[in-house]
């Protein structure tokens, strides 16, 4: 199964094959600020699953975690690890935004004070163990 997806201006477009590892909703201040939103919901794959059309740019927001985006549009697409060989994908950004199921919130340490979580999930207060 091959899921595709893209950018705000069509400029990059991916293409993500098989299942992601895990589904989160991330609330770190890192996710927050990279992204201009209260969270960061994304899928994680491995390198290889992840096939970029497209120039990308890149911004490391620590020596772990690349943020890749769109340099036209600006749209926050990846976030490249390259401590493992995974790569988170914006959710929202598949061409079906309901594709994947976030399964976990994460970081809530950092949560904003007006998001109320209801849904039911697992929250941690950072990365699970
Ligand atoms: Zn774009």
């Amino acid at each position: 199964m091959i899921h595709h997806g893209g950018c705000l201006c069509g400029a990059v477009r991916f293409a993500c094959a098989g299942e992601p590892i895990n589904v989160r909703i991330c609330h770190c201040r890192n996710c927050q600020r990279a992204t201009a939103s209260p969270f960061f919901a994304r899928a994680l794959f491995s390198h290889d699953a992840l096939t970029i059309d497209g120039e990308t740019a890149r911004h490391p927001s620590s020596d772990a975690l690349d943020r890749m985006f769109c340099p036209r549009c600006g749209t926050r697409l990846f976030t490249w690890r390259n401590t493992r060989p995974v790569v988170g994908v914006a959710l929202v950004c598949f061409d079906d935004p309901n594709a994947f199921v976030p399964t976990e919130h994460i970081w809530v340490s950092a949560k904003v004070g007006w998001v109320t979580l209801n849904d039911g999930l697992p929250q941690f207060p950072e990365n699970p163990a």
